[in-house]
């Protein structure tokens, strides 16, 4: 790198935070990370119709929670602020300015009903849309006219009418543009605020950036953007785009494949290490094989050259596995502190609040296993709090059995149990294992039938210790209910 790197994440504010964007934002991010650059955080917030209230602040938070801090930023300051366009409209309006001056631009004071019709005969007679260069050639007596009927102009900028513009994008290699192709697009409205072409190349400019690293979907403005450098005598910097996110259908990752919000995952029980270390992987890869990374690992190796030009599939079977992995490396105490809020909420309204945590110390460590998000884990353990009754009868009667058979089982089982001094797994793994036999049972069949029985659950952590934490009197309260149940 022979200048310093400075990389930005510019979100326009009408949404939520989409992980596309976030996808963005940690390439750049890791970009800074890796060089030791600056990493900064810009709202682009010209187009006034779309901007939606909250939005920023729900950037914010997703980038805090992913722990993706920025060095310069509307809340942050610098040097080269202030970091939201509405703020710096002046120096859209300079450049604007400057570029009609030097003959780049022009001003249009063609009316919204002139473009209309306009537009319609475009497409009546099946030409390329485009705005036709009505006001191009007017003389400065023409615009004088225009300004004292009291018209509003927009500013164009005037495109070169033929040749072709190409750039060395490092993910996409060659990128060539035919001129033709393109109009002489708005640089500022008439109501003083800035298109995002404009507002986007003074401030790249102004801020210094060195990469700009975005999504696929921008490349085809760059042509534009640079034309505005070009024009206003700046070095435009180096261009990245990457792939669009997709779905494992291929189509590109909307709400119809489920949640794309990253507060949403948070919402359902990802952790951030999950979702930075999945995203992380989404289009870049280390070598192909390797899966789990740490965020050290990441910035470590992170390279541009290694941003894919295909394969950005959002595979959300891999994302929960890939929960459930960094689940079940949390140290217990962790796994506690991060599930209480989803057990605060998702437990039923009759379990006492707040929660007994020593009690939850020690069933978590049942399920932690078996999680794959937070916001299962309600689930898994909701029969340790509340009797669960309104399990099927059949679910007591495993395969090979009859109801006969399964009285028998719990019944002895049963007496087993009220006979046992201590309730711990060796004592009921001693006192039942060797019962099967005895009763001319598979193991899996008294087991079975003892787990329905005591959790209303066909599946549960291991039966043993689930029956432990229990404790004996609720075991034998469920067997007893059972029993009623199956008589
Ligand atoms: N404001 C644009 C967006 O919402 C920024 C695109 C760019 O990075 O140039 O994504």
């Amino acid at each position: 790198m022979t200048q310093p790197v400075r990389v930005r994440f510019a979100p326009s504010p009408t949404g939520m935070p989409h992980v596309g964007g976030i996808r963005t934002v940690m390439f750049n991010w890791l970009m800074a990370r890796h060089y030791g650059g600056v990493f900064i955080l810009r709202i682009e917030d010209t187009d006034v119709a779309r901007k939606v209230e909250g939005a920023v602040e729900y950037i914010m938070e997703g980038l805090r929670w992913l722990e993706l801090d920025w060095d310069e930023g509307p809340d942050k300051g610098g040097n080269y602020g202030p970091y939201v366009q509405s703020q710096r409209l002046h120096l859209y309006q300079e450049a604007a300015e400057r570029l009609v001056e030097q003959g780049y631009a022009y001003r249009c004071y063609c009316s919204p009903e002139r473009l209309e019709v306009m537009r319609a005969e475009q497409v009546k007679s099946k030409l390329p849309p485009g705005y036709d260069r009505h006001c191009r050639a007017f003389s400065a007596k023409e615009c004088a006219e225009q300004e004292t009927a009291g018209i509003k102009p927009v500013v164009r900028f005037k495109m070169p009418l033929e040749g072709e513009i190409t750039h060395n994008d490092i993910t996409y290699g060659k990128v060539t543009f035919d001129l033709r192709t393109l109009d002489d697009f708005i640089l500022l409205k008439s109501d003083g605020f800035p298109t995002y072409h404009l507002a986007n190349v003074v401030d790249d400019h102004a801020m210094a950036i060195s990469h700009v690293i975005r999504g696929e979907e921008w490349i085809s403005s760059v042509p534009r953007h640079l034309l505005i450098y070009k024009a206003l005598g700046y070095e435009p910097p180096e261009y990245v785009h990457h792939p669009l996110l997709r779905g494992t259908d291929h189509a590109k990752l909307s709400k119809r494949h489920g949640d794309v919000s990253i507060l949403e995952f948070r919402d359902n029980g990802y952790l951030p290490e999950t979702m930075f270390n999945f995203i992380g992987l989404i289009g870049w890869s280390l070598d192909d094989k390797t899966e789990i990374l740490t965020r050290q690992q990441f910035i470590d190796n992170f390279s541009l050259e290694r941003i894919g030009k295909t394969g950005a599939i959002f595979d959300r079977k891999k994302l929960e596995w890939m929960n459930g992995v960094y689940i079940r490396a949390l140290n217990p105490e962790d796994f506690l502190q991060r599930s209480l809020p989803f057990l605060e909420k998702g437990l039923p309204h009759q379990v006492k609040r707040p929660l007994d945590t020593d009690y939850l110390r020690q069933i978590l460590l049942l399920v932690q296993e078996r999680a794959k998000t937070l916001a299962e884990v309600p689930e898994l353990v909701s029969f340790f709090f509340v009797e669960e009754t309104a399990y099927p009868v059949e679910d007591l009667i495993g395969k090979g059995m009859t109801k006969e058979s399964t009285v028998e089982a719990l019944g002895v089982s049963r007496q087993r149990i009220v006979n046992l001094e201590k309730f711990d797994t060796e004592t009921l793994e001693t006192a039942l294992r060797p019962l099967a036999e005895e009763l001319g049972l598979k193991t899996g069949q008294l087991f079975g039938a003892l787990r329905t029985a005591t959790t209303g659950r066909t599946a549960t952590p291991p039966l043993f210790q689930t029956m432990v934490a229990l404790g004996k009197e609720r075991c034998l309260e469920r067997i007893d209910h059972a029993l009623a149940k199956l008589a």
